[in-house]
């Protein structure tokens, strides 16, 4: 079945407040095998809601609307959905004896008044119950094809609703509608690091001699790396996930060693398991990066069993007194050099004791680039069971570009070499 998603709310439109919601229940509903055919935000205005829940109702049948539910004056949107629906607001005891009873449970004993208008219900709609917030979420179904659900703009409450309500209201109606077991959409992401674009589309080869009838492919590239998204469309639970299995198994042969996970792996997690697997410790030295890769590692919990620690090494000073990088290399080669990260992670090893160890100096702008340096140049230097790699870039980007991208391509660059795959 198909539905389109309503959000309310001046500060959306404005832009003040990112629409996550719009996002994550696109994300629910697809997953529940409901496809969304159009998302649009509305200020808090009466003729703004109505135009826009009659326009999605008319084109589409089912809309989804979070926000505008609460208590003040701006809230609007039961009120433009009972116009539209043709039914008057009426008082509900039930709404009002729950909301009362969660004021007396937060030990306030006389509730506000005006959340009286929370308990106004449109004359048969169902009341979905909201445990976590105070106004209920509303569905209106008319019988005659067009159903408006409503849900309150908190993510939190919008999240537990389309759980715990509107998501397995959805799938039985669908059922119903399909007058068979429900087909749903389903995804799996392949996620590469260290290849561009192109030059894996062209390792990929033809898509379509790789993709069983029912996916489709997109490709999604980030300052990550590239990422294969593989998408199941409107296929029974099994058939879907024996398609995708397919799938992802004749695109994983073609990615090769540039393949470091699925779905929501990171490859500082990557990166540890490996090295756990092999009994080793990590230490990091930082100058361009400043910290970047240690917040990166220690965000993974249990980083600690293999993470020992790191250095942010930025000035000469800190690269002479803390890594021991001689004076001569700087001098002679420059702190932005090969000589000076390959030291800077032999120095970091034997100061943390650790058998692996990452080095990354560079100019991550928007000054300090020269003719032969600009910016964005960066040497690498990973170390493993003594011996020493380097590797140079040229990245491209603003400051938080060049950071980030040197980061990752140095996690990753560590994930190959300890895999044996450089
Ligand atoms: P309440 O009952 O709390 O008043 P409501 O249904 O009236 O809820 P809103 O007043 O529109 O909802 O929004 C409440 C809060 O939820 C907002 O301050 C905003 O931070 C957040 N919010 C609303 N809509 C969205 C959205 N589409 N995406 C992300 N956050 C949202
Ligand atoms: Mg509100």
């Amino acid at each position: 079945m198909d539905c389109e998603i309503l959000t309310v709310g001046t500060e959306l439109v404005l832009g003040f407040t990112v629409d996550t919601n719009a996002a994550e229940m696109a994300r629910a509903l697809a997953e529940a095998g409901i496809r969304v055919r159009r998302r649009a935000s509305v200020s808090d205005e009466l003729a703004d809601v109505r135009q826009a829940l009659a326009a999605a109702l008319e084109r589409c049948g089912t809309v989804i609307v979070t926000g505008g539910l609460g208590p003040t004056p701006d809230d609007l949107t039961r009120q433009a959905a009972a116009e539209l629906f043709g039914a008057r607001l009426v008082h509900d005891p039930a709404v009002l004896a729950d909301l009362e009873e969660k004021y007396r449970r937060r030990g306030i004993a006389q509730m506000p008044a005006s959340n009286r208008r929370q308990a106004d219900v449109p004359e048969g709609a169902t009341v979905l119950p909201n445990p976590i917030g105070t106004a209920p979420g509303l569905w209106i179904d008319d019988g005659h094809g067009r159903l408006a659900i409503l849900l309150p703009g908190v993510p939190k409450e919008m999240r537990g609703l389309m759980e715990s309500e509107v998501i397995p209201r959805l799938r039985s109606r669908g059922r119903a509608e399909d007058g068979g077991p429900g087909t749903v959409i389903r995804s799996r992401t392949l996620r590469t690091a260290g290849i561009p674009e192109s030059a894996l589309a062209d390792q990929v080869g033809d898509e379509k001699r790789l993709l069983p009838p029912g996916l489709s492919l997109a490709w999604l590239p980030s300052l990550a790396g590239v990422d294969l998204r593989l998408t199941a469309w409107n296929l029974g639970e099994e058939e879907a996930r024996a398609a995708l299995e397919q799938a992802a198994g004749a695109l994983r042969a073609k990615l090769g060693a540039h393949l470091y996970g699925e779905d929501g792996d990171d490859l500082a997690a990557v990166v540890l398991r490996a090295l756990e697997g092999q009994g080793a410790k990590l230490a990091v030295a930082e100058s361009c990066t400043g910290g970047l890769l240690g917040a990166r590692l220690t965000a993974v919990p249990g980083s600690s069993r293999v993470f020992v620690g790191g250095v942010t090494a930025y000035a000469n000073e800190a690269k002479l007194g803390l890594l021991g990088v001689s004076a001569e290399a700087i001098a002679e080669q420059g702190a932005v050099s090969e000589e000076v990260a390959r030291q800077m992670a032999r120095g970091v090893a034997r100061a943390l004791d650790a058998q692996a160890a990452i080095a990354v100096t560079g100019i991550a702008g928007p000054d300090g680039g020269t003719p032969s340096k600009p910016v964005g140049t960066v040497w690498i230097a990973v170390l493993w069971r003594d011996q020493v790699r380097t590797f140079t870039h040229a990245f491209p980007g603003d400051r938080e570009d060049v950071r980030g991208r040197a980061a990752q391509w140095a996690l990753n660059y560590l994930r190959r070499v300890v895999a044996g795959a450089l």
